[in-house]
């Protein structure tokens, strides 16, 4: 097997599968050939199982989109007329331009996203502080992915602009759960205890939105 040696001044020998699957092992300056080979050798089955799922995520990345999700919806992708790209709400599709990439058109999703995130969030955050009780500072939307949401110890909301792929009741429980952090900046039991109190359909959400994530890295979103 081919691999290429990284010499560092560390203690154990690590391997690395990169993105086009080529293979990359980090070892001490003095270890000896023989030993880094073994280890390679030791380890041929995770390298080839880590090289195929590295290869269908490629291959998921570069197929054009069939569909996009909108608020917890599925939007079947039509070739756009006028090449622009847009998300219709009322017709519950999304129009993208057929000569772009897989990678070009989730981009230019994402930016569809950006916007409806910031047409719906800070209305959203406003009523729910409002029935809660509660003040915050400035609403921002980012492109995080493996957080939906953060809250400052000023109080300053930040939402990732991928929350307009789940449904309503997700978003408003991933709001609730900001908010309900100018109580508390933990996650201690009381915490918990007051997010479950406050958010409807509790665990269903957390479960939609933990799917969601691993969809996303599925899919090649993130
Ligand atoms: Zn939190």
């Amino acid at each position: 097997m081919d691999y290429t040696v990284v010499r560092q001044s560390r203690k154990s020998v690590s391997i690395r599968v990169l993105d086009d699957g080529r293979v990359e092992v980090r070892a001490p300056l003095r270890c000896p050939e023989q030993d880094i080979s073994r280890f390679v050798q030791a380890q041929s089955d995770w390298i080839a199982r880590r090289r195929q799922e590295l290869s269908q995520r490629r291959e998921r990345a570069q197929r054009a989109l069939e569909f996009v999700r909108v608020q917890g919806e599925s939007y079947p992708v039509s070739p756009s007329p006028d090449g622009r790209v847009r998300i219709d709400l009322r017709e519950k599709r999304a129009y993208l331009p057929q000569s772009a990439t897989a990678e070009q058109q989730r981009a230019a999703i994402a930016g569809c996203y950006r916007t409806l995130a910031q047409n719906v969030l800070p209305d959203r955050v406003q009523q729910i502080a409002q029935r809660l009780g509660l003040t915050y500072g400035r609403v921002r939307i980012n492109s995080a992915h493996g957080r939906w949401g953060s809250c400052s110890s000023q109080g300053n909301l930040n939402f990732s602009l991928y929350l307009m792929m789940a449904s309503p009741k997700a978003v408003d429980a991933v709001v609730i759960h900001e908010l309900l952090h100018r109580v508390q900046l933990n996650h201690s039991p009381e915490f918990r205890r007051l997010e479950r109190q406050h958010t409807p359909d509790y665990e269903a959400c957390r479960r939609e939105l933990d799917e969601l994530a691993l969809w996303m890295r599925r899919e090649g979103w993130v």
